[in-house]
């Protein structure tokens, strides 16, 4: 059986831990028991990280495409050999079912695989010189790069940040959610065991506000990666403002599902429903809005409410358990605010709405229907296992409704009509838009927002080349 590793830093290849340092509980979401005590880092710390990334950097960016790929091939063959251990330590840390777990690490897996594939084609092209001037322009690695990377996908966010930095040819200082932090030491040490050097991948964790400030204070730091919610990532894109450091902004959503009265509705419940129990809702794409016609509206709300109540909600080590809890306490307090805010407004409640039990973070898988567009939860962010069903008339409304937010991540529509689908396809403001599907993402798939959503991609040879600048060479 799988036990809960010991935890510490990453800094320079050796693991850090212990001395007069902060510690942080790392809880198990099932339980509220502490799994383990993480370090903190200290402000000396973070300087030899810098230190050491500034070393990692002038290493890596002269290393061939074929090094960088071997490394992430080697990494991804590892972690398939260690995958059912990383996936439980995942779910023992994230609450997450065991099986998500584990394709959230196949994911990782994909992913290097695909950044050791563009390491090769990270193609400049030549300009057209007819006096004879030789012009090219030419991709390169941005410099040293700080991810800060949440906790609802352990190893999927770590995964990405680290693969897109080594395949540019970037060091990396990551610090990921201190909540989850072994899943991500296991994906960089995947990296290290797969010979990636030790000065180009290291991890810290912190006060989130101390180190943020420390690393993007810093002169050495070319980049910041985040990944969370809207409002931290406003913050730390102004200190990245302050040092011009490069920034890809992945944020939060309000996912909005059209769903047109000419569908099955069936059909579409049965990727939806799984798709907002997914994670307990925690994920920036999950499908929150539901916008449905007039005519479909009460066979959709009910089919929803019977299915999220149908929902095997427990611990995610166990078979069969199709939700677990909530990653941490803070989530189902805002699922307690959310669900009385919208009943005081007038909102129906038609399952779930509660927590369960008094251990542990859980929480009922929930639909409120006919929620006022002035309740909390219809302009704020859920991140938790509601669908918020509400009816339209017109085409037109349901647009309007899909981009009343100014978030813009990932949006849903279900349609027949292939004249109707290329309206959609059109007009409605996101960075991803499934059409008759909830599958939006992949490696090969650039991963963004616009709007408060973020900027920048994830995934992708965009992915990599967020890590990365251009240079323009003009030769006489
Ligand atoms: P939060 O907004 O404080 O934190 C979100 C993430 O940012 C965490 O991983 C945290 O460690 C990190 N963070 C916070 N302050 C930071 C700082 N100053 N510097 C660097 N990192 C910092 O709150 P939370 O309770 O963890 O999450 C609440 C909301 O965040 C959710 O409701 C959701 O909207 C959003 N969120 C989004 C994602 C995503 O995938 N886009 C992931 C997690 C959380």
């Amino acid at each position: 059986m799988t036990q809960y590793p010991s935890l510490h830093m990453i800094i320079d290849g050796e693991k850090v831990s212990g001395g007069d340092r902060r510690t942080f509980d790392v809880v198990n979401p099932v339980t509220g028991e502490t799994l383990a005590e993480l370090p903190l880092a200290d402000a000396a710390d973070l300087d030899r990280a810098l230190d050491v990334a500034k070393k990692g950097f002038a290493i890596w960016r002269h290393s061939t495409p074929q090094e960088r790929a071997s490394v992430l091939q080697g990494a991804a063959r590892l972690l398939l050999e260690r995958a059912d251990d990383l996936a439980r330590i995942a779910t023992m840390e994230e609450g997450k079912p065991f099986p998500e777990a584990k394709i959230e690490l196949m994911m990782v897996v994909g992913w290097f695989n695909f950044a050791a594939g563009e390491c090769s084609r990270l193609y400049g092209r030549e300009l057209v010189r007819p006096v004879g001037q030789r012009s090219t322009v030419r991709w390169e690695p941005v410099g040293p790069v700080a991810a800060f990377a949440p906790w609802n996908f352990p190893l999927g966010n770590p995964g990405r940040k680290l693969g897109a930095a080594i395949a540019a040819g970037c060091s990396i200082i990551l610090k990921s959610a201190e909540e989850t932090p072994a899943s991500a030491l296991a994906i960089l040490q995947a990296l290290l065991d797969a010979g990636l050097p030790k000065e180009v991948g290291q991890a810290v964790f912190g006060v989130p506000d101390e180190v943020s400030r420390h690393l993007l204070g810093s002169p050495i730091i070319r980049k910041l990666s985040f990944t969370g919610s809207t409002v931290v990532g406003k913050h730390l894109a102004k200190l990245a403002a302050d040092n011009m450091i490069r920034t890809t902004m992945e944020l939060g959503g309000h996912g909005p599902v059209l769903v047109f009265d000419d569908v099955d509705v069936d059909t579409v419940l049965a990727t939806a429903a799984p798709g907002k129990t997914r994670n307990a809702g925690q994920v920036c794409v999950s499908p929150t809005r539901f916008i449905v016609q007039e005519d479909v509206f009460e066979r959709f709300r009910d089919g929803m409410a019977e299915r999220l109540a149908a929902t095997k909600v427990g611990d995610g080590l166990e078979d069969g358990v199709q939700m677990g809890p909530m990653a941490n306490p803070r989530r189902p307090d805002a699922m307690e605010r959310f669900v009385a805010n919208a009943r005081e407004k007038g909102a129906k409640v038609n399952t779930g709405g509660e927590r369960i039990g008094n251990q542990g973070y859980f929480f009922q898988p929930t639909v409120l229907s006919e929620v006022p567009l002035d309740a909390d939860v219809m302009n704020e962010e859920p991140f938790g296992p509601m669908a918020l069903i509400n009816p339209y008339r017109t085409e037109e409304d349901m647009i309007a409704e899909a981009n009343r937010l100014p978030y813009g991540l990932a949006a849903y529509s279900w349609t027949n009509d292939v004249q109707r689908q290329r309206r959609l396809a059109a007009e409605i403001e996101a960075g991803m838009v499934g059409i008759n599907s909830h599958m939006i993402g992949g490696a090969d798939a650039p991963f963004g927002g616009v709007q408060w959503s973020g900027h920048g991609s994830e995934d992708g040879p965009e992915g990599v080349k967020a890590c990365m600048v251009l240079k323009a060479l003009h030769e006489g």
